[in-house]
């Protein structure tokens, strides 16, 4: 079997020449000296065009707190499920009779 449209290697190869990946072109900021796109804003400080147009610190800053807070907001349940295991056998089995006396009336 003869295969009519095939591409020779050498047809592959002289397509995918092009195929190459460019490194991007990046500018130094004049604010903080990280690496940019150029006609964008910097990424690290939020500095363009000689001014800060957005406040990248304050935002990371403030991105850290609603981390930490969700964190500990995490930690402090984990705390209370702890709690909860470790109360005493009374506690415990007061509430498994509630949950199975609620069971049957949803189903
Ligand atoms: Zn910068």
């Amino acid at each position: 079997m003869v295969v009519r449209m095939r591409s020779t290697r050498s047809h592959t190869g002289n397509r995918r020449s092009h195929h190459a990946l460019k490194a991007p072109n990046l500018a130094v900021c004049k604010n903080c000296g990280a690496f940019y796109r150029p006609h964008h804003m910097c990424l690290a400080c939020g500095f363009y065009k000689g001014r800060i147009v957005i406040d990248m610190k304050a935002r990371q800053e403030a991105r850290d707190a609603r981390i930490q807070a969700k964190q500990a907001m995490r930690r402090a349940q984990a705390a209370e499920e702890q709690a909860e295991n470790q109360a005493p056998a009374g506690v415990e089995t007061s509430a498994e009779t509630t949950d199975t006396s609620q069971t049957p009336e949803q189903k």
